[in-house]
């Protein structure tokens, strides 16, 4: 299949989905967890999961820690350029871990396990095997878990990489951005080639089944054909199994060291776009397949093969081929997802440390799903993970009628397939190669409670 027509794309087009809107990974979406989900509710959800002790489990656990900040920077994250504040934040993981062991009771095998950050090497080698073992003594991974961290390359020596691989890390993600001087200097994060392409090398002669890169484009000074050179160098030099290609977000009202990045010239807009587009068009020609959103994969890898197959399922951590009914968070910030509702860590790391050392699992907010959440969800799980929707499915999991329930939605999609992003059939819905990049906005006729008033700038990213 051609996945891509380029020149199907024009500012016009670009000015008629360019809005703020949700990236789905969860519906409903984060802004609508409410204080009212606390602990009680979440042990309710934890019991419910530990009802079913064969399906399978994933586990997040989120390292807030960076050496130092990087101005474009939009994660929760604790700069400490001195050592010193992880080691009562591995004390509070094992009681967290503790606490979510006891509630799980024989729900304790983990088909998937993700570090993220901050910088989940920030901690030393010896504070990764501590806090490895913490998890894997009380939950440990099936035989074909897949164990991923994501590193800073500047900060993460050939002597993390073998203790990761001894530990069982079997996946990498690394962050890259983009790699001209000037860029780097404009968003403070100097990362030579020769670094990365040195830690990619390392991780993989030792055995590391996939390497991602993350690159970032919106950046201060960046340029498509400035851009085009980065991805051609990752291509050639680094070979990447998967690529993120994340679209910058300029939110200095939640951000505000982004301030930093004001004065400086920054495309937006169709510019903007036109970056992603040709980063795009480097990553078809090089043979790897666009999964959707900002992900690309290699032919041969297991996302790819999954797109096919209908095997790709969405989390908090993004795309991925593992299948969990159940996803628990561990950290501060970190979100679950147990038993129908979704529960979030306390953000702040000092009160996330006095929750859990007073006993508490440190919920601060969530959401129990209704089942009208749950049909609503499933149909733009399917359209983001399986590029559109069979009524079929539909009417027998949920016994609706599914274009009578949805013709509100249908309608609003008329003008979409008008454009040639979607098709609608009698029997479904296909989203076509030019709206594999406008996937959020086909969701967002679904979306019960999407934000439409002008507030809605400031909740959420821009969709294109
Ligand atoms: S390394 Fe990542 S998490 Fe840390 S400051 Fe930079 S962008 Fe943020």
């Amino acid at each position: 299949m051609a996945e891509l027509d380029l020149a199907a794309f024009s500012p016009e087009l670009l000015a008629r989905y360019d809005r703020p809107g949700p990236r789905y990974t969860s519906y409903p979406t984060a802004p609508q967890f409410s204080e009212d989900f606390g602990e009680e509710a979440y042990r309710k959800r934890l019991a419910g999961a530990a009802r079913r002790p064969d399906e399978p489990l994933s586990m997040y656990v989120h390292v807030p820690f960076c050496e130092h900040r990087c101005t474009y920077c939009g994660c929760n994250v604790v700069i400490s350029p001195h050592r010193g504040p992880e080691v009562r934040y591995l004390d509070a993981v094992e009681r967290e871990l503790d606490l979510l062991a006891e509630a799980l009771g024989p729900r304790r095998t983990l088909d998937q396990l993700h570090w993220g950050g901050g910088t989940p090497t920030y901690l030393s080698p010896e504070q990764c095997t501590r806090l490895f073992a913490a998890i894997t003594s009380r939950f440990p991974p099936g035989e074909r878990a897949e164990v991923a961290l994501e590193i800073d390359p500047c900060v993460t020596t050939a002597e993390h990489l073998e203790v990761l691989a001894g530990l069982g890390f079997n996946r990498v993600s690394l962050g890259l951005q983009d790699l001209d001087p000037r860029v780097q200097e404009a968003v403070e994060r100097i990362q030579p080639m020769e670094l990365t392409r040195a830690q990619v090398e390392r991780a993989r002669a030792l055995g590391f089944s996939s390497v991602n890169v993350d690159l970032i484009y919106g950046l201060p000074h960046q340029t498509a054909e400035g851009f085009r050179e980065t991805v051609r160098r990752v291509v050639a030099e680094l070979a990447p199994d998967r690529v993120a290609c994340f679209s910058y977000a300029h939110v200095p009202w939640v951000k505000p060291h982004q301030r930093r990045l004001e004065g400086l010239p920054r495309a937006e807009g169709w510019e903007k776009f036109r970056i992603f587009l040709t980063a795009a068009d480097e990553f078809l020609a090089a043979g790897y397949r666009f999964i959707g959103f900002d992900h690309f994969a290699r032919p041969d890898d297991a996302l790819s093969r999954a797109l096919d197959e209908g095997g790709i399922h969405r989390n908090f951590m993004g795309y991925t081929v593992m299948p969990a009914t159940d996803q628990v968070g561990v950290g501060p910030t970190s979100i679950g997802d147990v038993d129908g509702a979704f529960a979030a860590n306390e953000r702040n790391l000092v009160r996330w440390e006095r929750a859990v050392e007073a006993g508490h699992l440190p919920v601060e907010r969530g959401l129990v799903r209704t089942p009208e959440d749950e049909l609503r969800g499933e149909v733009i799980r399917s359209i983001i993970c399986t590029l559109g929707v069979r009524w079929e499915r539909i009417r027998e999991r949920f016994g609706v009628d599914p274009v009578a329930h949805f013709a509100e939605a249908l309608a609003a999609l008329e003008p979409l397939a008008g454009d040639g992003l979607v098709e609608l059939r009698p029997d479904g819905l296909a989203v076509t190669p030019l709206g594999r990049f406008f996937l959020r906005n086909i969701c967002m006729p679904f979306d019960a409670h999407l934000d439409d008033s002008p507030a809605a700038g400031t909740r959420y990213s821009r969709t294109v």
